[in-house]
């Protein structure tokens, strides 16, 4: 059987300001050695800071975003190289909330999830319906559509993660039912196994993320294809997200 390291991954979204960083402290001191990856993408004022903060800890960096162009005349954008420079490690792109508030499309999210693999960045590629799509029965049509356009063909499954993040489970603390999950990452895990074939599909991680918090973990982990969490505002306290990252050491 094909060996995923887990991963719990915390976006910071817009929020924190250089104080808040005290909670990356309390984060690295409970948990010095953890038996699985941890991962923070604040905001990219504070990506230096906590890059340098963490960088002989278990806890890794992240950007939230990166242009498709490597460098330019984009004001207010962040490129690759420049999440790099700041000690990302990985960088979360087609967040639903940038997809709806940049309009960015699949393409956009293919270009940039490309340029990011080139200039040595994982990606956390992030795809869910709304719950409208849900009711309508089309989540898997939708997934699937998101799949084949938001990735590209030179992922490996060591710089590939893909997000499955219901849009009206995010921030909402309504979560599917496992079955629906296990559904949906199981779908996730067969259409990566198709285009990639089987040593690169089965080594991908899929994270689930829309409403992980504490009292839902442990239960989300246990399904299936699960292979950690994309956690929005669990994550910005330590008290939160560490028993997050306990419950995902635990989970079988
Ligand atoms: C997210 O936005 O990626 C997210 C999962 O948010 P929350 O955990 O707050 O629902």
């Amino acid at each position: 059987m094909t060996h995923r390291t887990k991963l719990a991954a915390g976006n910071w979204k817009m929020n924190g300001v250089w104080s808040g960083l005290s909670e990356v402290t309390s984060l690295m001191q409970a948990h010095p050695a953890p038996v699985c990856e941890v991962l923070l993408c604040p905001p990219a004022t504070l990506l230096s800071r906590m890059s340098d903060m963490t960088v002989d800890s278990a806890i890794k960096t992240g950007g939230q975003d990166c242009h498709a162009d490597k460098s330019g005349a984009h004001t207010g954008d962040i490129s690759a190289t420049m999440l790099s420079d700041a000690g990302a490690e990985y960088v979360i792109l087609g967040h639903s909330e940038r997809r709806a508030d940049h309009g960015e499309s699949d393409d956009d999210v293919r270009a940039k999830s490309r340029v990011a693999i080139e200039n040595g960045l994982k990606v956390i590629v992030c795809v869910g319906e709304t719950l409208g799509e849900r009711e309508a029965a089309n989540t898997l049509d939708i997934i699937g559509g998101q799949l084949a356009g938001s990735i590209p063909d030179i992922v490996t499954g060591e710089n590939l993660v893909v997000a499955y993040e219901p849009i009206w489970a995010i921030g909402t603390g309504k979560i599917p039912t496992l079955g629906q999950i296990g559904e949906v990452h199981d779908f996730i895990r067969t259409t990566l196994e198709k285009r990639f074939g089987a040593g690169v599909g089965r080594s991908v991680r899929i994270l689930y993320g829309g409403s992980v918090k504490p009292g839902n973990a442990s239960e989300i982990f246990a399904v299936s294809n699960v292979d950690g969490a994309l956690v929005g505002g669990a994550a910005l306290k330590a008290e939160d997200f560490s028993p997050i990252i306990k419950a995902l050491e635990t989970s079988s």
